[in-house]
């Protein structure tokens, strides 16, 4: 590796909401600038105006800090490379076209939409369907090497619309090595006469992409596989201008679950799961789910997108942004797909909501729920955190699957009433009741104490008593200890809701 400081981008198109994919691409090159101690950029690229999407380059900050993924140069930031926009750059490339043009490396061409498609359908009809601009077919076209000199230079004045096109060398091998891939060795005979300038006055990808990795020395590419066949015609550019190239690591593709293809919107539709970081709302009305708003927490997202291409060589899955940074190299990146697995994303963030700390989730659920437990203390609310995080996915799930903590039942678990409600439960629970009301200090361990002396009494076994309690109080066939619900809801709550409950059960019951 040279000695230079390591400075990255992540380079996307405003061209709508970033999918998972890119957030990963962003993600890659985060960890590898951190752990080397270098620099990571964000560079808006957005000269295709046709496809530039109002809100996409917010929509792309607000992923990245929602991700904790830090922006260190870029147009929100600042830098010493700005701007960091390449609207903003648009006057920079066209000299760098001329001077590609100045050594023989580029040339002009005035060729109208309608010759290109004259030329397509031609050789449609005998039968070469893949037409293209290139070493074979330029000397047929209208450009700066088939017209006079005199002419080129009237067209330019007359300011008649042109582009200027790369001119690709015939039947060459270009090789460059690709940190995760290796060698790849690609013949400039399938790669056409790239446009690098268009008749708008824009540049296009190729072009302001080599530029302004060059002005903004970049040293290592780390972007999606999709950009490997893009990869022959940068190494060419960069050999045209005489510069040094980055570092390539075209990294591999987002599957879909059942490895099937690229992992899209639509899959994640059809089966549940979101593939966006963050909402987003399309002009036309089509709404993109994001983990965010699922209740995912940003760790966890991170994490599991971490291991979607990569992996430690340990068994360790649970990583910090940090302890990613530790880890993370580009020679650990795989080379096959990565198939995203929802129920492994499900894992990820149980583990993290259960690596929270009872004040932050409690925290977290007054904003979920708001109004509904405005009235709960915040110890309380942490205790039912503690309770509750085991059991739940997400935030929210604690208030969902536990809101007997915060009131009393109306339904009650028709398996257990049917199963375990026998004859003599009222008298029984009535009785249990009766010891509950006599504890002094009601702790959990109190409450265990006495109801383990009620079962030795009775001479009965916990898989007996147990679930009527549990039914009595919180409505459940299952949940977490009953000794700390009850300890929580108080003694004065749970002898209340002995009142009105089992008289409620014994009604159900018929
Ligand atoms: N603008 C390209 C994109 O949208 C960047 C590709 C690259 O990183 O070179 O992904």
């Amino acid at each position: 590796m040279s000695d230079k400081p390591v400075r990255v981008r992540f380079a996307p198109s405003p061209t709508g909401p970033l999918h998972m994919g890119g957030v990963r691409t962003a993600l890659y090159n985060y960890l590898y600038a951190k752990k080397h101690n270098g620099t990571f950029i964000l560079r808006i690229e957005d000269t295709d105006q046709t496809r530039f999407v109002e809100g996409a380059e917010d929509y792309i900050i607000e992923a990245l800090k929602w991700c904790g993924i830090t922006i260190d140069e870029g147009q929100s930031v600042g830098g010493e490379y700005g701007p960091y926009k390449q609207s903003e750059r648009q006057e920079m490339y066209k000299p760098y076209a001329e001077q590609l043009i100045a050594n023989g490396k580029a040339y002009y061409a005035f060729d109208t939409a309608e010759d290109l498609d004259k030329m397509r359908k031609q050789a449609i009809q005998m039968k070469m369907p893949n037409w293209q601009y290139n070493s074979l077919t330029r000397s047929s076209m209208q450009n700066s090497l088939t017209l006079p000199e005199d002419e080129v230079q009237r067209k330019l004045e007359n300011g008649d619309p042109y582009v200027i096109r790369f001119q690709m060398p015939r039947n060459i091998d270009v090789r460059f090595e690709d940190e995760i891939r290796g060698w790849v060795v690609v013949n400039t005979n399938n790669v056409d006469d790239k446009v690098l300038f268009k008749s708008d006055g824009m540049p296009t990808y190729h072009l302001a992409n080599i530029v302004d990795d060059h002005e903004m020395k970049i040293t290592h590419v780390i972007r999606g596989e999709e950009w490997l066949p893009s990869a022959p015609l940068h190494v060419l550019l960069y050999e045209a201008f005489e510069w040094e190239a980055p570092k390539f690591a075209h990294l591999p593709l987002l599957l879909r679950p059942d490895g099937n293809g690229k992992l899209s919107k639509r899959d994640g539709d059809r089966l549940g799961f979101p593939v966006f970081p963050i909402d987003w709302l399309a002009v036309d009305g089509e709404k993109y789910s994001g983990y965010r708003e699922q209740g995912y927490l940003p760790g966890a997202f991170i994490n599991m997108l971490a291991f979607l291409g990569w992996n430690p060589g340990t068994t360790q899955e649970i990583f910090s942004l940090e302890q990613l940074v530790e880890a993370f190299s580009l020679e650990r990146v795989s080379k096959a797909g990565a198939k995203f697995d929802a129920d492994k994303t499900k894992w990820f963030q149980q583990q993290y909501l259960r690596a929270e700390s009872e004040s932050s989730l409690a925290k977290m659920l007054r904003e979920e729920v708001g109004e509904a437990i405005s009235d709960v203390s915040d110890a309380y609310l942490e205790q039912a955190c503690h309770l509750m995080k085991e059991r739940a996915t997400f935030v929210e799930d604690i208030y969902t699957e536990g809101q007997y903590l915060f009131e009393n039942p109306t339904e009650f678990d028709e398996k257990t009433l049917k199963k375990k409600w026998k004859d003599g439960a009222e008298d029984l629970m009535n009785e249990w009741a009766k010891e509950l009301g006599s504890i002094e200090e009601f702790t959990s361990e109190n409450i265990e104490k006495s109801f383990k002396a009620f079962l030795e009494a009775k001479e009965m076994g916990i898989g007996k008593v147990l679930p009527l309690f549990r039914l009595a109080l919180t409505g459940k066939g299952m949940g977490p200890s009953m000794f700390e619900i009850t300890a929580l809801l108080g003694k004065e709550e749970s002898l209340k809701r002995k009142e009105t409950n089992i008289p409620a059960i014994v009604k159900l019951k018929g």
